[in-house]
């Protein structure tokens, strides 16, 4: 659906000094957040990356450097979140595109017209980019399932329906913060091994999910479905998600609904979102191991088939306390790729409306958990130390089996090809801070 075009070529350079450098915002990204100057008590808006800074789209607006369907799309961009313009569809994302990728080009004539729209991305703080009306979190890496099934299920580690039906539970929409959140360590119903009885106390086995978020676009009414041929156009772009979980409250509560309180106190995505058309280069195709069951036919389409996947590469990274004290830079704890997935984006976004359940524009998508094929490619701590079992020393000395009051967990996510020009999706930090009353 959205074709290589001029937008993607790599040869392209910025008048922007900082986006020709190597790093995560060049000019052929263009991802959209919503932002304000840190500590300036204004009015959030709405932004696009391009290298170390911010173009605030309202303020090139009012400088009158857009016209025609990208002055409207513009238009729809003078608000606090980006619902609205998610909510235009294709056209107006992609000739909003299009128009930034010009006016933002080296040899601009209206590059003197927009220094005044730009705010450092360092002097710059964020909101969550859209208001989000529901989230719902998708199970999409097999190697995940797997391996988390074998905890809890070693002679039968993944259940008969995962090979059919893209498994996802209704998140919690109220507790998604942007990157930066910290929160409180959560109090739990908790069984103790061995006891007979739980007991009410702050969670030991704080762990995190490395994800990729998906911004639902145009939505769908009450009843309709979204056909796989359609569902590309309904995806408004990717950010990356920290589904923060609480596995021992999990461990106690989850079965026979699924998960509730050991999700729903925290969750944080990235402030930017790159769209989809930014990952048009780096899309895969998808299939099914031979030997698998091959999708139902409302899940299968040429589309899937040629470009279903998308290679984005994924690092998590943890800061302890005490590696912040000592001034030592963060420490990889594994890397994946969103390729590994089992199910597409457009099956998640298609198989959710199965049954006729409205998407809105804004709606948040949880991939899951994207573990790769290999145990150091797992995105949670509860996969790399075995449940616990087997804690990680980190080079410092310290040692991890879950989460300590005071950690900071870091995720990148970033695609690279040749003869493309990489792009980034930014940092996602968020912080694990002492229980209540602790
Ligand atoms: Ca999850």
């Amino acid at each position: 659906m959205f074709e290589l075009n001029e937008t993607h070529d790599p040869a392209l350079k910025s008048w922007i000094a900082s986006a020709n450098d190597p790093g995560d915002f060049p000019l052929q990204n263009l991802p959209f957040g919503v932002f304000r100057r840190k500590g300036q008590n204004e009015a959030f808006r709405v932004g696009v990356a391009i290298g170390d800074q911010v173009l605030d789209i309202s303020a090139a607006q009012t400088a009158g450097v857009f016209s025609g369907p990208a002055a409207r799309a513009a238009a729809a961009c003078s608000a606090p979140a980006l619902n609205a313009f998610m909510a235009m569809g294709p056209a107006a994302w992609s000739a909003l595109r299009f128009a930034l990728s010009q006016i933002l080009r080296q040899n601009s004539p209206l590059a003197d017209r927009l220094h005044g729209c730009l705010v450092a991305q360092n002097h710059a703080e964020h909101a969550l980019p859209a208001h989000i009306g529901d989230y719902s979190d998708f199970y999409a890496s097999i190697h995940h399932a797997t391996s988390v099934g074998r905890l809890m299920r070693p002679d039968n580690p993944l259940l008969p329906n995962y090979k059919w039906v893209p498994i996802a539970y209704h998140g919690r929409g109220s507790s998604i913060r942007v990157s930066g959140q910290e929160f409180r360590r959560p109090i739990g119903q908790i069984l103790p091994p061995g006891a007979q009885a739980p007991v009410v106390v702050p969670s030991k086995r704080i762990d995190y999910e490395l994800e990729l978020g998906v911004f639902i676009g145009a939505g769908n009414e009450l009843g309709d479905r979204i056909a796989i041929g359609d569902a590309e156009a309904h995806v408004f772009g990717l950010c990356l998600l920290n589904d923060w979980s609480a596995r021992d409250i999990q461990a106690w509560e989850y079965q026979p609904l699924g998960p509730f309180l050991a999700k729903s106190f925290a969750t944080t995505i990235s402030p930017w979102i790159v769209t989809l058309e930014a990952l048009a280069p780096y899309r895969l195709p998808w299939n099914h191991p031979s030997g698998d069951p091959q999708p139902l036919s409302y899940l299968d389409s040429p589309m899937v088939r040629s470009a279903g996947a998308i290679d984005i590469e994924l690092e998590v990274l943890i800061e302890t306390a005490r590696m912040r004290r000592a001034g030592e830079a963060p420490q990889t704890l594994s890397r994946s790729n969103f390729r590994h997935a089992y199910w597409s984006v457009f099956q998640m976004l298609t198989h959710h409306t199965l049954n006729g359940c409205n998407l809105a524009s804004g709606d948040l998508l949880g991939s899951g958990t994207q573990s790769g094929p290999t145990a150091a490619e797992a995105g949670s701590l509860l996969e790399l130390t075995v449940g616990g079992k087997q804690p990680l020393m980190l080079a410092n000395g310290e040692t991890r089996s879950f989460l300590d009051d005071g950690d900071a967990v870091i995720m990148r996510g970033w695609c690279e090809k040749a003869d493309y020009a990489r792009i980034g999706f930014g940092e996602l930090v968020g912080r694990v801070m002492p229980a209540d009353g602790a």
